[in-house]
């Protein structure tokens, strides 16, 4: 029986434990430090109260209930002995102290985190939402911000309770600033008695001159309009400088440094691999590149080592030419990843894997979004509802499929998020 071992039940690792369903003689353990996986393309909405949170985290092992030959724990992997072939867990929920899996095939797919760019300092002040307790939080401070600007009497200090600020223009920082917009314009509009929610001011601050800088530039001007349209203002060209609790220091390209008053600043600029990268790495001799990823063979396993395959926003691909290839840090890539290594181990036969690119998407907000589908661009409603479609068919789960869908209708009708909660 071949022992396969997976880290990581995120889009690239789950995919790979599903690929060897009906792989015989392999028995798979998937180890996860939380037992759900989570559907982060949708972190946004629970962090704006759009969905609630179980809506985008499913359990681990309710997905691979029927999966006789996949077993999962809850454990956090902290190390690799790559001559022994074994995996070392802490965090257990036992409360032992650690313990080692022997593997004969290990898959590493640990995914990401934000970068803070060496100023780790910030992430108090600048909460982001690649967990579903960074969501969380993020729900509860900005509720919170209402909250208190209802209760503030100082003009100025209402005013920064109702200033939002949201760092990167990717997919993730648009969808924030436009979630954020229309909470404060629509859903909370008259909720209020003394503060106006429809006067908050919401900010992308954005170090490039455009937003959404992977997609085609008039995307990008679409996207842009359908953010000043939801009442979002734009900085481009400007770079954040310092943040502190209630302030956020930025420097536009051709202009002076300047403070702005805001109690709420989200992050969603660049992303660094997981420490799973360099732990790998150090083990086994490879590289990692700027982004802390480690760089695997065409074939998606480390050099030298047939046996080790890491994939997702961990790994950087080397074309067949030895140079590291671009590929964006998308789930797809993640998923079909998942799916080439699981038919490398079936056929036990490594091809060099090929990424097929099926297109771009971006929501900004209510009936806005923007799509680049193999070089045919959509916008407004036709790509908001092609949104809509291609997240509902990835989301799983036929019960969160069809609670999510529930919810949108009724956000549509009603304008209403009812995810609302503040934990305190
Ligand atoms: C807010 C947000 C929005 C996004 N929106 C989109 C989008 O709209 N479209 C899109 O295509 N992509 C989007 N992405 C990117 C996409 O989510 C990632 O590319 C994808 O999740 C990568 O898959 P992965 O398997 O590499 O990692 P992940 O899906 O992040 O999974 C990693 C898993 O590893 C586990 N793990 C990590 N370390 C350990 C450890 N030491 N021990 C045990 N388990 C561990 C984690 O708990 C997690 O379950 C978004 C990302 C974020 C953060």
């Amino acid at each position: 029986m071949k022992r396969v071992v997976v880290v990581g039940g995120g889009f690239g690792g789950l995919q790979a434990v599903r690929g060897l369903r009906r792989a015989a003689d392999v028995e798979v353990t998937l180890v996860d430090r939380q037992n759900f996986h989570l559907f982060q393309p949708l972190a946004y909405q629970v962090a704006t109260g759009g969905l609630s949170s179980a809506e985008i985290a499913s359990p681990l092992r309710r997905v691979l209930r029927h999966q006789s030959n996949a077993r999962v724990l809850l454990a956090e992997a902290t190390g690799f002995d790559l001559e022994a072939r074994e995996v070392t867990l802490d965090e257990l929920p036992n409360g032992a102290r650690s313990m080692t899996i022997p593997y004969d095939v290990l898959i590493v797919a640990g995914g990401s985190a934000y970068s803070y760019f060496g100023h780790d300092e910030w992430a108090e002040f600048a909460p982001e939402l690649k967990t579903l307790q960074g969501a969380l939080a993020l729900r509860s401070r900005i509720l919170s911000a209402f909250e208190a600007a209802e209760i503030e009497t100082d003009a100025a200090r209402r005013a920064a309770w109702l200033t939002f600020v949201v760092v990167g223009a990717g997919p993730t920082g648009v969808e924030m600033a436009g979630q954020i917009a229309e909470l404060a314009n629509d859903t909370l509009r008259h909720d209020f008695r003394s503060a106006d929610p429809s006067g908050a001011r919401v900010l992308l601050v954005e170090a490039a001159d455009r937003v959404l800088g992977t997609f085609p530039p008039s995307l990008s001007r679409r996207a842009a309009r359908s953010l000043e349209s939801l009442g979002v203002t734009l900085a481009l060209d400007t770079t954040v400088v310092d943040i502190a609790d209630g302030t956020i220091d930025v420097q536009p390209r051709d202009g002076e440094r300047s403070t702005i008053e805001a109690r709420t600043v989200v992050w969603a600029a660049g992303v660094t691999a997981s420490p799973l990268a360099g732990l790998l790495a150090t083990a086994s001799g490879s590289e990692v590149d700027r982004a802390g990823r480690i760089l695997v063979d065409a074939n998606l396993t480390l050099t030298g080592h047939p046996e080790i395959f890491a994939i997702g926003d961990m790994a950087a691909v080397r074309s067949a030419g030895g140079e590291a290839q671009r590929l964006p840090g998308v789930a797809p890539v993640a998923m079909q990843e998942g799916r080439h290594v699981a038919r490398s181990i079936r056929d036990s036969k490594p091809e060099a894997f090929r990424y097929r690119d099926k297109g771009n998407l971006a929501t900004i907000g209510r009936s806005h979004a923007v799509a680049d589908v193999k070089g045919v661009h959509l916008w407004g409603f036709a790509a908001w509802v092609t949104w809509l479609a291609v997240h509902l068919a990835y989301l799983i789960g036929f019960e969160n499929r069809l609670l999510v869908l529930t919810r949108w209708t009724f956000s549509y009708l009603t304008r209403g998020r009812t995810a609302r909660v503040i934990h305190r």
